[in-house]
């Protein structure tokens, strides 16, 4: 018997969701109720998803501690976790969370349960794939992290309106770096621009009055769980 023609895009999407398993799981290095301490959704109290794994090795990261161990943990299990909190805003983090292909399941899932959720990757890799509900906080690297050959440039064009470029300024090398970036790209018609200082390598009000010379149109912030806890981890 000659068999019925399946289209193609047919049977890849047939592939794609046998592919996912019943119950999709995450390594996760913790989940954390705090005050969200950068970004556009500063100071709400915050449930952050911190994934485990990241391809880069930026020399002043904060979060080395990410990179190995972690827990498989089911989505529905995330889920669950992160509504005994009681908070409104999800953040998912790591690591690079996107490094694990199943993050984009975690991301739109958080959405369909109605929270506020926002996204920091690091820029190196595709985020065009991400839920557009999700608010990305997309990082370019500067030189002085030793991470800026890793840069995706075409992540740019999925940037959204209420998304954000975050550049970490390590020196005033970095700094003339981001100012030249801002205006290559015009960032700032994009999406808001966040210039944030390495903690212990400029000092902020050096680089505030970097940005008030240059009339950049872009937000210093400070990381403000640093000023509350210091450098604790799961703060
Ligand atoms: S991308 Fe983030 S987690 Fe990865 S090394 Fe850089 S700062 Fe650390």
């Amino acid at each position: 018997m000659k068999g019925v023609a399946v289209p193609a895009d047919a049977v890849d999407s047939a592939a794609r969701e046998a592919s996912v398993p019943a119950d999709p799981r995450l390594r996760i290095t913790e989940i954390f109720h705090s005050i969200q301490g950068e970004a556009d959704a500063v100071g709400w109290p915050t449930v952050f998803v911190r994934l485990t794994g990241c391809p880069l090795r930026c020399v002043w990261c904060d979060t080395e501690y990410s990179f190995h161990g972690g827990e498989w943990r089911t989505i529905d299990g995330v889920l669950a976790e992160v509504a005994r909190h009681g908070a409104r805003h999800v953040c998912v983090t790591g690591g690079e969370p996107l490094s694990q292909k199943r993050c984009l399941i975690l991301l739109a899932s958080l959405c369909d349960a109605g929270y506020e959720v926002s996204l920091e990757t690091s820029g190196a890799l595709d985020v065009s794939e991400v839920d557009p509900r999700v608010r990305k906080v997309l990082d370019l690297k500067a030189p002085g992290s030793g991470e800026a050959s890793r840069n995706l440039w075409s992540n740019l064009a999925a940037l959204l309106p209420h998304d954000q470029v975050k550049i970490v300024v390590a020196d005033r090398a970095d700094y003339d770096w981001a100012r030249e970036r801002v205006a290559e790209h015009a960032l700032a018609a994009r999406c808001q621009v966040l210039f944030s200082p390495v903690h212990g390598r400029v000092a902020p009000r050096e680089l505030a009055e970097w940005i008030l010379a240059d009339c950049l149109p872009v937000r210093m912030q400070l990381q403000l769980h640093k000023l509350l806890w210091g450098e604790q981890p799961g703060r």
